[in-house]
């Protein structure tokens, strides 16, 4: 691989929330940027009016702050290619637009919307295919110049060659060549005087030296006219990387709004702050997009780091990725157990403090290891661990009444417990377990039925982590005081 350093962008439309598709856009030339010691941009590209989105920049600005894909250059951090910000850019659009138009490969377009939508129906009509009938193509440079600067309605069309072809390379697909006959005559820049995607990304991409544009496979369609804008202005093409688009999690046809909206129901999203919400890591997340089009092994469990070391634009595939959110839930859960202990306490803390519960910090510490395994998502340490924090448990008096047994059998085994568990000098994992074993032996029943009683009476809930382990956290006073209400408790039942 050429490891000569890159100059690659995310360029995201303001246009909405952030999703898994525009953090697989960043990830890829990211990893790319770092592996070969080069730099990657932020390029906000906002001349859409119409579907700007004020709160999208920040979302995505946060989002990718949260994934770490720190960027090098960018609107809020500037660079030496600013402003990163489209709109802040537009007087360059109209120079660079005006200038294919004095170098005859474009041409301001006079045509009003009443027109061009009559020249559609009969278009149509004649089961051709809707495109620019050339109307404005051979009006005379000067006058047309003249006419815009009066003030008169325009846009600024490129003037596609009639013959001839045009050959561009998608370095996943190879070379794609398309006769200039299937081509239109492009607006580049539109009448409100903002460019349009395809004149404002090749401009941009040239001032900014990118090397490599990596983007969406929905641009695939629009690379012969970027190529043939690329070469009206005499520049040097970047290299081009069409993503592969992401299907329903049935793997039949493109995510739809449908789908999305199923997701969150399930429990899961594609929005990177839902599922951050929803108790995500990072790592998780990044590692699940990561393959999702780049063909290292399927189960590959990648840390940032290593996908650096390991990322090559030649590995990455055209094919389309299926949705799997149980293959999200496997790397969540992988990452989450390859956290140090420290790092997971810090990360689960703001579930448990958003729920409310008041949380002590060497506590929560030691309950880490006994949950660790368990956790898919960060907030399944509420089910896990919410109970250690809470001053007192109610237990459901009818849990405390273990199978097979009655109440009343039930509670001669909590008094036999708490018998043995208050003789016990201290009360911890070693000291208890061996008592509490012998007494199940002693008593022929099940150890479930036992052990079941205890943890219900000492955490209030049928399922917890390890028993002992747990009840040398909540401590001995607390422990015997909630074996002791059980056993009332039940004695009423
Ligand atoms: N603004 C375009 C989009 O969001 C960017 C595509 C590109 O990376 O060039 O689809």
């Amino acid at each position: 691989m050429d490891l000569s350093p890159v100059r690659v962008r995310f360029a995201p439309s303001p246009t909405g929330r952030m999703h898994i598709g525009n953090a697989r856009s960043a990830l890829y030339p990211f990893l790319l940027a770092r592996r070969t010691g080069g730099t990657f941009i932020l390029r906000i590209e906002d001349t859409d009016q119409k579907r700007y989105d004020p709160t999208a920049e920040r979302e995505l600005i946060e989002g990718l702050r949260w994934l770490g894909l720190d960027y090098d250059e960018g609107p809020d951090i500037g660079g030496l290619c600013g402003p990163y910000r489209q709109t802040e850019r537009r007087e360059s659009y109209h120079e660079h637009a005006w200038k294919l138009v004095e170098l005859g490969h474009a041409f301001p377009c006079f045509c009003t919307p009443e027109r061009l939508s009559q020249v559609r129906q009969e278009q149509m009509a004649a089961k051709q295919n809707p495109r620019y009938d050339g109307h404005c193509r051979a009006l005379d440079a000067d006058e047309a110049r003249r006419r815009a600067q009066s003030g008169e309605k325009f846009v600024i069309r490129f003037k596609m060659p009639k013959e001839g072809s045009i050959t561009a390379t998608d370095l996943l697909r190879g070379s794609i060549t398309t006769e200039n006959s299937a081509l239109d005559d492009s607006v580049l820049l539109k009448s409100d005087g903002l460019p349009t995607y395809h004149l404002a990304a090749m401009v941009d991409d040239h001032l900014m030296g990118i090397t490599h544009v990596i983007r969406g496979s929905e641009w695939l369609p629009s690379m012969p006219l970027h190529m043939h804008v690329i070469r009206a202005f005499g520049w040097d093409a970047p290299q081009f990387v069409h993503l592969s688009v992401f299907l329903k999690p049935s793997g039949k046809g493109k995510l739809s709004k449908r789908d999305t909206a199923q997701a969150l129901k399930d429990g899961y999203s594609i929005f990177l702050g839902d599922m951050k919400d929803l108790g995500y890591t990072p790592e998780g997340v990044l590692n699940w997009i990561a393959l999702m089009g780049w063909g290292v092994s399927e189960d590959d469990v990648l840390t940032l780091d290593e996908m650096i070391a390991r990322f090559n634009v030649d590995s990455l595939t055209p094919s389309p990725a299926a949705i799997n959110f149980a293959k999200l839930d496997h790397f969540n859960g992988t990452h989450i157990r390859l956290m140090q202990p420290a790092d997971l306490a810090g990360r689960v803390k703001p579930f448990l403090t958003g729920a409310g519960y008041a949380v002590d910090d060497e506590k929560l510490l030691k309950i880490i290891p006994l949950i660790r395994e368990r956790l898919v998502t960060l907030d399944d340490c509420l089910q896990f661990a919410g109970f250690f924090f809470k001053d007192d448990v109610s237990p459901d008096p009818q849990e405390l009444v273990a199978k097979d047994l009655t109440a009343s059998q039930s509670a001669d085994v909590a008094r036999k417990a708490l018998e043995i568990l208050s003789g016990l000098p201290a009360l911890t994992h070693e000291t208890a377990e061996p008592p509490l074993r012998q007494f199940v032996e002693e008593s022929g029943l099940h150890p479930n039925q036992i052990f079941g009683i205890l943890r219900v009476a000492v955490t209030g809930q049928k399922v917890s982590p390890p028993l002992f382990e747990s009840m040398e956290i909540i401590g001995r006073e607390t422990v015997l005081a909630r074996i002791r209400r059980a056993v009332d408790t039940l004695a009423g039942l």
